[in-house]
């Protein structure tokens, strides 16, 4: 990889299933819902597309090379700790968030009351101001698992910039 770079740009995308009788995690909230998010740790899809934007913009392996579904370590785990390990990554690289631009896309429940504590929770585990953070929450019109309530996604864009 090239660490000569000033600035480095990456993408993460995840969606997970919504299930009864899980907990409903995003961005480090739990918020109160009928359905939460299937997956084999808490299934945050917000952490969980940060983590791989980092480490795309990075050009490492993605999330799911390094945290194994089948690592019994990884079972039930916070989230934050795959946001935790991809920013110890990008700072051995040389580089610090410039900004972090994160989609959330569900239909129910509304992101919006929880979108300010997101953007903290992100900011306080990137090391960086909460003004480099943006979350933004949309619905898909109805349309297809996610629109029909089934399914939660989300999309990240990362600009990572060299330390100074
Ligand atoms: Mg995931």
């Amino acid at each position: 990889m090239s660490e000569q770079l000033p600035y480095r740009i990456g993408h993460g995308f995840d969606l997970h299933r919504l299930e009864a009788g899980l907990k409903l995690v995003i961005g480090g909230e739990h918020i109160e819902f009928d359905l939460g998010c299937a997956g084999h740790s808490d299934g945050d899809v917000v952490y969980h597309a940060v983590t791989d934007a980092i480490c795309g913009a990075l050009g490492q392996p993605d999330i799911g090379q390094m945290f194994p579904d089948n690592d019994q370590q990884w079972k039930g785990a916070e989230s934050k700790v795959f946001v935790a390990e991809a920013d110890r990554i990008m700072r051995e690289h040389g580089y610090v968030i410039g900004n972090l631009d994160v989609t959330i896309i569900l239909e129910k429940p509304k992101v919006g009351p929880h979108k300010e504590k997101m953007r903290r929770n992100l900011a306080f585990l990137l090391g960086c101001e909460e003004s480099q953070v943006n979350v933004k929450g949309k619905t898909h019109e109805g349309e297809d698992s996610i629109g029909e309530g089934r399914a939660i996604a989300c999309h990240v864009v990362v600009l990572l910039q060299k330390n100074p």
